[in-house]
């Protein structure tokens, strides 16, 4: 594809420089981005995106004080970006203040520190788990073992841990010989993330044979942890190390003339959002320039729209919730209009709340309460819908979903799979 072709998304294009001051001096306290975050909503004490930006920031410079603990409350969610209308980059401060606070307020002995550090690194404890996948499973389910996460670690016992897949996603994908589809034009190159390996390859899957079916040439090169869970805990030298390494990797098969596709709505904002703002490694830009969500790609480059009108996926009603981070990329209406006219299968939005869960957040026994009452909307609205099964694009907003409804959850690349690949 040729650039002249492209819509790649608007990110802050002064953010490279890493100065932070002109965001702070073009906020002019309307406070609207404290109106839009969730955790505020629900939580008298947190103080909401103003404080942990710009206020912040202008405190700092101005008195040397060290980062308010405060900022470790955020759940990342990214909402406050998207309202402000002065384009103060809110998300990449507070990931610039937690990891400040990570570096130089929170002991290394404290035990929210090693399980932050923990949460953050799930992909290492995955890769790990997933060698035994049913042993690892069995333990992890049981409850004693959840009280004592939750004891020990501070890993709330009320959530379900997820579970590992018998077979991970790339090792299916060696299995079958790697790509089924060779082509110097049509080239994606997948950056399926931690999750989608581990735990859920039928979405992954789902992505091959979708790009397939429309005579793309996919590959699934070795990769690192999107970050997502390292930035909302501060963990920045983690977070760098694995952006390092993705935008090394996706760098070169960009030039070779892929684009990448995710997924996982988090993992696109990763990569387009978060590495320019916080890196400045060589090929980030292009990287992001290149980078999309995969059914954002197949409505740009091929007709999945008119493709889907009148299909008969093998699906019941489905229950639609916009992740934030899709929101922060203009796709929260992508599925539910690609999905309107499908045949004998409804689709209804369950609105625009936040589902609370926020990646790691919502894991933390201190935030599972805050986490449930800002998932209350979504769920009520879940429950209004027909059928019992829900639709997502992020997993741990699926995670959240299942949790509070009790409804198995899909993903809109499997509705497609199902619609249009035999
Ligand atoms: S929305 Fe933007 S301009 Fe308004 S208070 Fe928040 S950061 Fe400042
Ligand atoms: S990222 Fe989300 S939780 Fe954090 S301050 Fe912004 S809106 Fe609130």
């Amino acid at each position: 594809m040729s650039d002249s072709e492209k819509f790649p998304i608007d990110v802050f294009p002064e953010a490279e420089e890493m100065d932070l001051r002109p965001g702070a001096d073009s906020c002019y306290k309307c406070s609207t981005c404290d109106t839009s975050c969730p955790v505020a909503e629900v939580d008298d004490d947190f103080p909401g995106p103003k404080f942990q930006g710009p206020e912040q920031w202008r405190l700092k410079r101005k008195d040397d004080v060290s980062v308010d603990e405060s900022v470790m409350k955020c759940s990342n969610c990214m909402r406050c970006d998207g309202a402000c209308p002065s384009e103060v980059p809110l998300s990449q401060m507070h990931n610039t203040a937690r990891g400040e606070y990570v570096t130089e307020e929170m002991s290394m002995l404290s035990r929210e520190y090693w399980r932050n550090r923990i949460l953050a690194n799930y992909g290492t404890l995955a890769r790990v788990g997933s060698k035994v996948p049913r042993l690892t499973n069995f333990v992890m389910g049981n409850s004693v073992v959840q009280q004592l996460n939750e004891k020990f670690l501070g890993i709330t016992a009320e959530r379900e841990f997820p579970e590992f897949a018998t077979e991970t996603f790339v090792d299916w994908f060696e299995e079958r010989g790697g790509a089924k589809i060779q082509s110097d034009e049509k080239r994606v190159a997948y950056f399926h993330g931690d999750y989608a390996n581990y735990n859920t390859p039928e979405v992954a899957k789902a992505l091959v044979r979708v790009f397939e079916h429309y005579g793309y040439e996919v590959a699934v090169p070795d990769q690192r942890c999107s970050g997502t869970p390292m930035f909302a805990n501060g963990m920045l030298d983690d977070a760098r190390r694995a952006a390092k390494f993705n935008v090394e990797t996706f760098h070169d098969l960009v030039s070779a003339g892929y684009d990448i596709v995710c997924s996982c709505t988090s993992c696109s904002m990763a990569l387009r959002q978060e590495y320019p703002e916080l890196f400045s490694f060589e090929g980030t830009a292009e990287v992001a320039a290149h980078t999309y969500e995969a059914l954002e790609y197949l409505r740009i480059y091929e007709d999945v729209e008119g493709d889907l009108k009148g299909s008969k996926p093998d699906f019941p009603d489905l229950a639609y919730h916009a992740p934030c981070h899709a929101r922060n990329q203009g796709l929260d209406g992508q599925a539910v209009n690609l999905f309107a006219d499908l045949d004998g299968v409804s689709v209804t939005d369950v609105g625009d709340s936040c589902s609370g869960i926020s990646g790691t957040y919502g894991w933390k026994e201190e935030n599972y309460d805050t986490s449930m009452k800002i998932g209350e909307e979504m769920f009520e609205h879940m429950d209004d819908a027909p059928g019992e099964t829900g639709l997502t694009e992020c997993p741990t907003c699926a995670m959240q979903m299942g949790h509070g409804s009790g409804y198995e959850i899909r993903h809109p690349l499997e509705v497609v799979e199902s619609a249009l690949v035999e």
